[in-house]
């Protein structure tokens, strides 16, 4: 009869690697996922990005054109006075208000047929974003499908066994000394404190184990570190049984 702690932490172990083996069976797709919903994330910024600054130069483009017209009164005012001049200085300073009034609106024009590229260039970017957005949707949903469809066949195990680990990890805590042996040593080998061993030899690194660690590892009653790898080391049931 093995030691009760130690019989629970292999149980863990067992568990633990089931649940690992379940999870694998999701392969790619959790990562997959996650990966398209950053780029739906990027793209959609992109997109908010384009439709900001289209509604910037819309309201840049009234400015302007209101303006414009502003400006087109005034010169056709001056135009009008400049029947009425009476000296050649006045005439003079009407003509340079006038210039200077048409560089204005000049360089209003300049602005204003600078958006028309601007516009043209965000548009094509905005139906590329579309389309861009659309792949990645459709890409989404296949791939949540795929993951529903593997969730279904796992996920009663899979609850199952959470379960089991839980009253496990809880029958544990009845001894800190093997518990933190246990926690640490997954963490050393990501995920997995216990190799099993197969014709004597440790399923980790393969090297062949001495007769007195394959009794002590039979016996369960202690915690059996592999001598050369240092993983913790137990015996399959399938295996247990054949020997007894
Ligand atoms: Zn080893």
């Amino acid at each position: 009869m093995g030691n009760t702690n130690i019989v629970n932490v292999i149980n863990l172990h067992k568990v633990e690697k089931k649940l690992i083996d379940i999870n694998n069976k999701r392969g790619e797709l959790p990562a997959k996922i996650a990966s398209i919903n950053e780029q739906i994330e990027s793209l959609s910024k992109q997109k908010e990005e384009s439709e900001t600054r289209l509604a910037e130069i819309e309201k840049r483009k009234v400015l302007l054109n209101g303006t414009l017209s502003d400006i087109e009164k005034k010169v056709n005012s001056l135009n009008d006075q400049m029947y009425k001049v009476k000296s050649n200085k006045e005439y003079e300073a009407l003509l340079s208000e006038i210039d200077h009034l048409n560089n204005e609106n000049n360089n209003h024009f300049e602005e204003l047929g600078t958006f028309e590229d601007e516009i043209g260039s965000i548009n094509s970017n905005l139906t590329e974003n579309a389309e861009k957005l659309e792949s990645e949707n459709n890409k989404l949903s296949a791939n949540q499908e795929k993951l529903n469809e593997a969730n279904l066949l796992i996920e009663s195990e899979e609850k199952e066994l959470k379960k089991e680990k839980k009253s496990l990890t809880g029958l544990l805590s009845n001894d800190r000394s093997i518990e933190s042996a246990y926690n640490d040593k997954k963490d050393e080998y990501e995920g997995l404190a216990f190799a099993s061993i197969n014709r004597n030899c440790c399923n980790n690194c393969y090297s062949s184990l001495p007769p007195q660690l394959i009794i002590d590892i039979e016996s369960q009653k202690k915690l059996v570190s592999c001598p050369s790898c240092s993983i913790f080391l137990y015996i399959e049931d399938e295996n247990l049984e054949e020997e007894e």
